[in-house]
């Protein structure tokens, strides 16, 4: 494992703050306009808000209601792009939304949105919208199959179940392209760079290790999302108070339903989704204001209580013991009055003031969905700033788990294979290499899930875990399972402490840390 005081002194052109999904596209952005980057992280990659999203690559209809047509149709485009540079991790997915009683008003209304949709979203390969007859969206699914459903809309948008795997793609492919980037690695301040080469200094800290370390740039991107204002605070004093924050929740339940819907809260009328994911059902979401550390935020009582009134009318038997546990994020939002929901969703890039000194580049809000094309235009500022002709070529060049290899090796079994592909890509080719090296590594975690040895040794080696958390929750979809990886803690635990030589007592607390991630079981409730 590279550690950062392996670079202490170095500089580069670039210092990327950040390690969610919007920070580690910038990483890839910069390496591959060829710029010398170097990115930190204070936790694992894709572990902060980007962990806690829905997890759908959309253009939101939601925004399409307030018409933020600009919003909507940046994201349709980069939902293409996406489908096109990450087949393996975003997938298409057709979202249902039924009626229940007589909708003529609602009906109307959704027919001019959804028409509008399909034409913000002119240049896409899925499907345009369908409308089902009472019929047809009774035997869509067996949800559905009630006397007052009288019709549904179906539209496609796209899902990215590993939203946290996408973020560290973005990571490897950086990489793979020259850049240094550090994990529980956390800025702690931004100087001008006492050589006098005009440049900023950077001093960061190994939170694993304990070292601190200098590192200079030229420019610094602070893409630490909801932290963003503190951060920007803390690195460089200024006053800051540039984002608004809402906590979003989902919970994670027994499956209510195998298709993915739209639903109108019954409480409020804000929209919502059920989602099938890892053979549970999400239900979401919140957004409600929220000041305290992003890193604390969870699901309260009345949250979980709105969301369960919110979809009863869709899930009657819906009780609060079909709750497994919950999720949550904090979203930054540029700052804006009126309620949490009406807040533009559209990012803004700052170079300089008043959030820092000019070259300091900081980015507010933003989407999942947008990431890509958020850190193109953050690495266009860079460029105009070094006044270099480079252009981004992201949108063109596949992740790395999307870059055809040779067939799939002769050893995996067709399951093993699409699971391993469903995480990996085509890289599940170097998972399958692993454990035909070691036999041992082949065998699964535990009888209750397909997931096998040797991806715990790929995530150590190749894949930046250095904490068991690392893998369980963001490395695989264990962590979103019925017993959230319980039964696979233990061999993977073994694994990791043979890889990187933990003590026994080092071992046990990682995994006490593994099967009791705080705050999301619903007894923890405020
Ligand atoms: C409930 C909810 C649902 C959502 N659903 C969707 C959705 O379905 N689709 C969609 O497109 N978007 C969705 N979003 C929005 C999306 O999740 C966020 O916009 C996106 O994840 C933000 O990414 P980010 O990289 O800016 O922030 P983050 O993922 O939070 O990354 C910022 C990182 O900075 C790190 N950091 C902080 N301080 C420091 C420091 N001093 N040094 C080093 N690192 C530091 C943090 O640890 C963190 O990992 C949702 C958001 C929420 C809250």
């Amino acid at each position: 494992m590279r550690r950062v005081f392996e670079v202490n002194g170095e500089a580069f052109d670039v210092i990327v703050v950040g390690g969610g999904i919007i920070g580690c596209g910038v990483a890839r952005d910069a390496a591959l306009r060829g710029f010398k980057v170097a990115l930190v992280e204070k936790g694992d990659f894709g572990s902060g808000t980007t962990a806690g999203s829905t997890r759908i690559v959309h253009g939101g209809l939601r925004y399409l209601e307030r018409l933020d047509i600009r919003l909507v149709r940046l994201d349709l485009r980069e939902r293409e792009t996406l489908l096109r540079i990450a087949p393996h991790l975003v997938k298409p997915l057709e979202f249902l939304i039924p009626f229940f009683g007589p909708q003529r008003a609602a009906a109307l209304k959704l027919r001019a949105g959804l028409a509008l949709y399909d034409v913000l979203s002119f240049d896409k390969s899925l499907p345009s919208r369908r409308w089902l007859t009472p019929a047809e969206a009774r035997a869509a699914d067996p949800s559905l199959d009630r006397p007052d459903v009288t019709g549904a809309a179906a539209y496609h948008d796209a899902r990215v179940d590993c939203a946290e795997r996408l973020a560290l793609e973005n990571v490897l492919d950086a990489e793979q392209h020259g850049a240094r980037a550090f994990s529980y690695c956390e800025a702690l301040s931004v100087t001008p760079d006492a050589g006098g080469s005009g440049m900023m200094a950077v001093c960061v800290r190994d939170v694993l290790g304990g070292q601190d370390a200098t590192l200079r740039a030229e420019a610094i991107v602070n893409a630490t999302g909801a932290w963003a204002d503190p951060v920007a605070t803390r690195l460089t004093g200024r006053r800051a108070g540039a984002i608004r924050t809402t906590k979003g929740i989902h919970l994670v339940c027994r499956p209510m339903t195998g298709r993915a819907l739209v639903l109108f809260s019954e409480v409020d009328r804000r929209l919502m989704f059920a989602i099938p994911r890892a053979g549970l059902t999400w239900i979401g979401t919140t957004d409600t204001d929220y000041a305290g550390d992003p890193s604390d935020a969870r699901a309260s009582r009345p949250d979980v209580e709105y969301l369960l009134r919110s979809v009863r009318h869709a899930f009657p038997s819906i009780r609060r013991e079909d709750v497994l546990f919950t999720t949550a994020g904090v979203r930054a939002l540029v700052r804006s009055g009126g309620s949490e929901s009406a807040v533009s969703r559209m990012h803004r890039i700052i170079d300089g003031e008043p959030l820092g000194p000019p070259g300091f580049v900081t980015i507010l809000g933003g989407k999942i969905t947008g990431y890509r094309a958020i850190a193109e235009e953050v690495m266009d500022v860079v460029c105009r700033r070094f006044r270099s002709p480079r252009r981004s070529v992201t949108a063109e060049r596949a992740l790395p788990g999307a870059v055809p290899v040779r067939d799939r090796p002769s050893s995996a079994d067709t399951r093993l294979w699409s699971h391993l592909a469903g995480l990996y890509g085509t890289r599940a080719a170097e998972v399958v290499a692993l454990a035909e090296s070691t036999p041992a590594w082949g065998a699964p975690l535990s009888p209750a899930y397909p997931d096998i040895g040797a991806q715990v040794v790929y995530g150590v080696r190749r894949e930046h875990c250095q904490r068991l958390d690392d893998f369980i929750r963001r490395r695989t979809l264990l962590g979103v399972s019925t017993d959230r990886g319980a039964q696979a803690v233990p061999a993977a635990a073994a694994l990791m402490a043979e890889e990187l030589a933990w003590s026994p007592a080092y071992q046990a607390a990682e995994v006490a840390a593994a099967l009791h991630p705080p705050g999301s079981d619903l007894d923890s409730l405020d």
